[in-house]
């Protein structure tokens, strides 16, 4: 029997009420200390410092773990140079790859416990983290192991040689698929690796370093050092380091490349978006509703390529935005460990309080917010469902990423002027069209400046399809060939 407590209230009478169905924690093990993990083994910080990772749908305290300085990173550097040139470089490609296969092979065994852990860490809602971050990570490490021995026939004509050490840093909207995305390509193609994971979200990736034991990986081939903005610094800034592949905002992006700029080292950077989801009135509406709602608060709006911006032909604008409205009062949003949740909690204090800032400067620009009337939890980090109607292209909302569950909201006549509108910002991440016509698909698709166009549907991801930015959306490609190829010379 569910206690009565358990069950959300909302303020809208006309809403079905579910039963709490919270997936259980009794099944994951968790330390209450994290060192970081160096040459094969949990090492403590040589300044002794720790931080916590707390669960933002209830602020308590998860686990400490260890802060990296500088002599870490040093020492963490050193063990993948030393562990690049004296064992994984030189061994037999389809050894490396076996390696691979059995850090997917351990992963998928343990999606359960991955699952709960990166909800509790970063907020997300179960249903997320267990249908596509942790089974979609899995998928990136067995995709690149599939290519380890198979390099001679990856880029025809051309040979593959390994860069060196990758320095790595992610952010925490994704923590252990960001990390799959860029250890399984660096490792196939013989490189090691120092990861970098987001402050906010550490605990997936150093449960990782556990598989990696596991594996027998050997020591020094996957190190990964905690820390803030510095640890990640220390890295980009480090002699010995060869590749820099970082994922997280355009601002830290800049600081990145103006910090490589005149050293040799390679680098990929994935980093903010604004995208704009566009309907035509020949669209199929409800469809394309349902993919709005999907595209834009899915995540909580903690996507980079989420579908922050939509632009909706005038004749259905009306009918459109009306669903919207009471679609959004139909999303249930609370504890990201109950299966019902549709969105779960705000990733952090810091966060809440930019996408805050974002509500008020909409309002003080004159637009009008809309906000889902659902109840909020007294504890943690929470946004409702938000939209914003009466907007123009310079707004600020309709420039700057937001990065937050709030849906931006304009119409358009016609598609030339709707793709203006949508090549109309510093960004070029992704975008997507609802329409009954395969021409305009294809049109909208070649004219946006963008680096993946979604037709009918959004946010779909696979291994082998190559993703990434145009204009400050980045540089480079991650997933499928493309992103191999950022981690190997060729000759
Ligand atoms: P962020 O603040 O740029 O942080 C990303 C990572 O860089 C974190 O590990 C961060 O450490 C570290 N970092 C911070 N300052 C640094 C510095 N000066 N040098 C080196 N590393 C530094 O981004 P975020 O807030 O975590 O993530 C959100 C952003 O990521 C959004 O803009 C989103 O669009 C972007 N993103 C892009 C993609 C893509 O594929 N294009 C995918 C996901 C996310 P701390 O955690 O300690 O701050
Ligand atoms: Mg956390």
């Amino acid at each position: 029997m569910v206690s009565k407590t358990n069950i959300r209230k909302k303020k809208v009478s006309t809403n079905w009420e579910y039963s709490a169905a919270p997936e259980s924690t009794d099944h994951i093990s968790l330390k209450s200390n994290y060192d970081l993990f160096i040459a094969g083994k949990f090492t403590k910080p040589k300044e002794g410092t720790y931080f916590n990772s707390i669960n933002p749908a209830n602020e308590t305290n998860i686990a400490k773990v260890a802060s990296a300085g500088k002599a870490d990173v040093n020492k963490a550097v050193s063990a993948a140079k030393v562990a690049y040139e004296n064992v994984w470089k030189k061994m037999d490609p389809s050894q490396r790859g076996k390696y691979i296969y059995r850090i997917a092979r351990l992963i998928q065994e343990r999606v359960r416990e991955f699952a709960v852990i990166e909800s509790l860490d970063g907020g997300k809602p179960i249903r997320e983290s267990r249908d596509i971050d942790i089974p979609l990570a899995a998928a990136h490490f067995f995709y690149y192991a599939g290519w380890a021995d198979k390099l001679d026939y990856a880029f025809p004509g051309r040979k593959t040689k390994p860069i060196g050490v990758a320095g790595q840093i992610i952010p925490w909207n994704f923590p252990l698929l960001m990390a799959a995305w860029k250890i399984a390509p660096a490792l196939a193609s013989g490189n090691t690796v120092v990861l970098k994971p987001a402050e906010t979200t550490p605990l997936t990736a150093l449960k990782l370093a556990e598989i990696i034991q596991d594996a027998d990986l050997p020591p020094g081939v996957v190190n990964i050092v905690t820390g803030d903005g510095s640890t990640g610094k220390y890295l980009v800034d480090h002699p010995k380091v060869d590749k820099i592949a970082f994922t997280g905002s355009t601002e830290v992006g800049k600081s990145i490349i103006q910090a490589l700029a005149g050293s040799s080292k390679k680098y990929t950077l994935e980093l903010g978006g604004k995208a704009a989801n566009i309907i035509f009135e020949d669209a199929p509406i409800d469809q394309a509703v349902e993919g709005i709602i999907n595209s834009i608060f899915f995540n909580q709006g903690h996507v980079c390529c989420a579908g922050s911006r939509l632009y909706v032909q005038e004749s259905v604008s009306k009918e459109i935005i009306s669903k919207l409205k009471s679609r959004m009062e139909n999303l249930i949003l609370g504890d990201p460990l109950d299966k019902n949740t549709d969105i779960g909690a705000i990733n952090s204090k810091t966060q809440l309080e930019k996408i805050q800032m974002y509500l008020d400067i909409g309002v003080d620009e004159g637009s009008t917010i809309y906000q889902s009337t659902c109840t909020i939890p007294k504890k943690g980090y929470w946004c409702a469902p938000t939209l914003f109607t009466d907007m123009s292209q310079s707004h600020r909302l309709v420039q700057e990423e937001i990065f937050g569950p709030v849906l931006v909201i304009q119409t358009f006549r016609t598609i030339d002027e709707v793709i203006a509108k949508a090549n109309n910002t510093p960004y070029g991440l992704s975008g997507g069209v609802w329409t009954d016509k395969g021409s305009k698909i294809f049109k909208i698709s070649k004219d946006i400046r963008a680096g993946v166009i979604w037709g009918n549907t959004f946010n779909k991801f696979d291994p082998t399809s190559p993703f990434g930015g145009y204009k400050e959306s980045g540089m480079g490609r991650e997933g499928g060939l493309e992103g191999l190829l950022q981690y190997v010379n060729l000759y």
